[in-house]
């Protein structure tokens, strides 16, 4: 499998996706300084290098009894490469979120589809609302292969085909699938970021367990670890307090 097309259009088909985070003001220290406004005022500022052990205990609470505002003074910019299917539901995330996605009007679409990786389970078992994911067999994991890449291949001839013959970029577009690969810059803060990742991610410690599409789920879960990182005891309090947004 090839990561990204050849210069000359030769179509890639990959199985994960990408999160790379670009640009950040983000840290545990603009948690307390914006809680603690409520009772220190300016001097809020100055005070937060002292006792650790408090500020590890206030942010505790605030995650705890849900008060939220504290935790979005601050920002990440991710650049993020997914198919299209992954940022449809990604988009319908409106709150503490700006989107910029790359154009399908502006410039030519690249040939990069998504084909599912060995460990992705296929079958889907069980009544809506209460389903699980198992493996698919050798023959359905070469089926699913074959099948997706032919139509991927099919539907990029087309494209290609109108744009040769001079038809727009806007019109042409319409004939490829939602497992195309697109990109996007999104910008959250940590408490929309916890919003997303409670419905976005399964985790064991998820006081209210959500069951997100695998694919946004891998963009969740590269996004946490840059996160974590970040802010390590807001994420430690997300954690410890069922991964429930504030
Ligand atoms: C597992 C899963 C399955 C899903 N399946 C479907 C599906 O089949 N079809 C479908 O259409 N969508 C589906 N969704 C999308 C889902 O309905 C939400 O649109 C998406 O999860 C974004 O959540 P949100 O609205 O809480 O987030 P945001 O838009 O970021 O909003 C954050 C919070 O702000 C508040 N808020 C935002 N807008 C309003 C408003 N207009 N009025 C009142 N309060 C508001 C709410 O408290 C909300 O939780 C699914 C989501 C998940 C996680």
């Amino acid at each position: 499998m090839t990561d990204s097309p050849a210069d000359d259009l030769q179509p890639g088909f990959r199985s994960d996706v990408t999160v790379e985070l670009v640009k950040h003001t983000a840290s545990d220290a603009d948690v307390l300084f914006a809680a603690r406004v409520s009772t220190v005022g300016e001097q809020s500022l100055d005070e937060l290098g002292k006792d650790p052990e408090r500020s590890k205990g206030l942010i505790n609470y605030l995650m705890r009894d849900r008060h939220g505002s504290p935790f979005e003074h601050n920002s990440m910019t991710f650049f993020i490469s997914a198919p299209i299917f992954v940022f449809r539901e990604f988009m319908r995330h409106r709150v503490g979120w700006s989107y910029n996605e790359e154009s399908g009007r502006y410039r030519e679409l690249q040939p990069v589809f998504y084909v599912p990786g060995e460990s992705r389970k296929l079958v889907q078992q069980g009544r809506p609302g209460k389903y699980v994911f198992v493996e698919g067999t050798p023959e359905q994991q070469k089926l699913v292969n074959h099948t997706m890449e032919q139509s991927y291949l099919q539907a990029y001839e087309a494209y290609q085909e109108m744009l040769a013959a001079g038809v727009a970029r806007e019109v042409a577009r319409a004939v490829l699938p939602v497992g195309l690969f697109s990109s996007m810059y999104a910008t959250c803060n940590a408490r929309s970021l916890m919003h997303f990742l409670g419905l976005r991610t399964q985790h064991e410690l998820a006081k209210v367990p959500s069951f997100p599409q695998r694919e946004i789920e891998m963009v969740g879960e590269k996004m946490e670890a840059e996160w974590a990182a970040l802010m390590p005891l807001t994420y430690a309090a997300f954690n410890a307090n069922g991964r429930v947004a504030p």
